[in-house]
């Protein structure tokens, strides 16, 4: 008899008291401390030298030409936008389960947004859905490698091509990731990533945008630059006339101790997210084949892998558990291992006001469609299947400790085991199963 906890029965574990360490992130150590100490000792916070020997660092590591910083992921992904040719009319498709950063500042080019369904399975952008999104102006496609899941970038990339596409990524998630042994990030035209303090490549506030091109590269420099948009570093010759403004009208240049920082963050990147796949491939070893709950992740055979794991997920199938509803098996589980399990990640963007009907420049029309050739939010009523995702957190294992990760995995497989005793538990009917707009806020804070 193995009653489970939320039934009235003895909990699996009484306390969530892994050791801390195994959580702890990102990584601090004396180097990482002085590298920001030095750059507030020698007032240096504002300039551009450190930033600069970063982006030479980041560039070859992400084994891409070019790297830009900027001052967070937000401002790099806009300027990819830019650096991408994006303008008024055009048509740029994006997943609708990602988080906002990753699409909204292309209105302010004047671009419509064309929402993508994701696949259930991988709840990354399904090249499935593309031809639906296709008109005469799409001009790009941008993918989010969503939790560190590589998007399937062969059927993408062979989409872009045949219809002449932008191709762009939002690596935030995936830093340093894999897909068939490519680095995300270089697989189009330009991408960008926030290297934010809660990301896997974790250095305050931060962004960077990588490519192979010269002239993106350049335009990406001028949008987000004042002081580097000049005559030795920009040398396209449409940019030349506006030389020494931003051309994205806002500061756009890294803070120096988050760059000082992420140099040595870099160094240790690479080791330290191999400890991280290992302990969360252990994790889902341990659970794999089990009914209803099936760990987001992927075969490492063909070279591709799950970068720093950010966030990992499993996706839940009810069927599979006697229809057990989805709030009532997360809440067991947490109820067994003392931990609160998160649900849902991004809702689903369409369903946010800020793409059907606002209006910041007074137009008269949303900004979604101020130039846009056609009605492109009546192409949302596609995207039902996006929406109620059933996808739950498990814990962001940082240490492969494997005593430690089997008791949350025995948590898990308890539940699973003694399903039967949640027969006729009633799920929440207001909780929504797909999250929050950000962080864990709920949508009714
Ligand atoms: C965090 C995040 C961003 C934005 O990055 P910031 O550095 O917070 O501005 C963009 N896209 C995705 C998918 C993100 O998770």
């Amino acid at each position: 008899m193995n009653k489970l906890a939320i039934c009235g029965g003895t909990p699996h574990m009484t306390k969530f008291d892994l050791p801390e360490e195994m959580f702890r992130w990102p990584i601090i150590d004396e180097a990482s401390e002085n590298a920001v100490l030095d750059v507030l000792r020698t007032n240096r916070i504002s300039g551009n030298d450190i930033t600069v020997q970063f982006e030479r660092e980041f560039a070859e590591w992400n084994q891409t030409k070019h790297a830009v910083c900027a001052c967070n992921g937000t401002m790099a992904l806009e300027a990819a936008y830019f650096a991408a040719g994006i303008q008024a009319g055009d048509e740029v498709i994006c997943p609708t389960k990602t988080y906002w950063a990753t699409c909204l500042s292309a209105q302010k080019l004047g671009a419509a947004l064309v929402f993508a369904n994701v696949d259930p399975d991988t709840v990354c952008l399904d090249p499935a859905d593309l031809e639906r999104c296709l008109s005469p102006w799409t001009k790009a496609i941008m993918v989010v490698h969503y939790w560190a899941h590589p998007c399937d970038m062969d059927r993408i990339c062979a989409f872009a091509k045949l219809h002449h596409l932008k191709l762009i990524e939002d690596v935030s998630h995936a830093q340093g990731g894999h897909y068939k042994g490519k680095k995300l990030g270089t697989f189009g035209d330009v991408a960008a990533m926030s290297l934010m303090s809660q990301k896997s490549f974790a250095a305050g506030e931060l962004g960077v945008l990588v490519t192979n091109d010269d002239e993106a590269y350049e335009r990406a420099l001028a949008y987000l630059h004042y002081e580097r948009n000049n005559g030795r570093n920009i040398t396209t010759p449409a940019l030349q006339p506006y030389l020494h403004m931003p051309l994205g009208a806002m500061k756009g240049r890294a803070n120096q101790m988050c760059t000082a920082l992420a140099r040595e963050q870099l160094k240790h990147y690479d080791e330290r997210t191999a400890e991280i796949r290992k302990a969360l491939n252990y994790f889902w070893d341990r659970l794999e084949g089990c009914p209803g709950v099936h760990g987001i992740r992927v075969d490492e055979s063909d070279g591709s892998d799950m970068a720093g794991w950010y966030v990992p997920h499993f996706v839940y199938r009810p069927e599979e558990l006697n229809g057990t509803g989805f709030h009532t098996f997360c809440d067991a589980v947490s109820a067994e291992i003392a931990w609160k399990i998160p649900v849902g990640g991004n809702f689903p963007l369409h369903t946010h006001p800020v793409f059907q009907t606002w209006d910041p420049m007074g137009l008269g029309k949303p900004a979604r469609i101020a130039f846009a050739h056609r009605d492109v939010r009546e192409l949302d009523r596609a995207l039902a299947r996006s929406e109620g995702l059933m996808c739950a957190e498990v814990p962001y294992f940082r240490r492969f400790i494997p005593a430690e990760i089997d008791r949350i995995a025995d948590g898990f497989l308890k539940v699973i085991e003694n399903i039967d005793e949640l027969r006729g538990f009633a799920d929440a009917s207001d909780a929504r199963a797909d999250g929050q707009w950000y962080g864990k806020v709920n949508k009714t804070d």
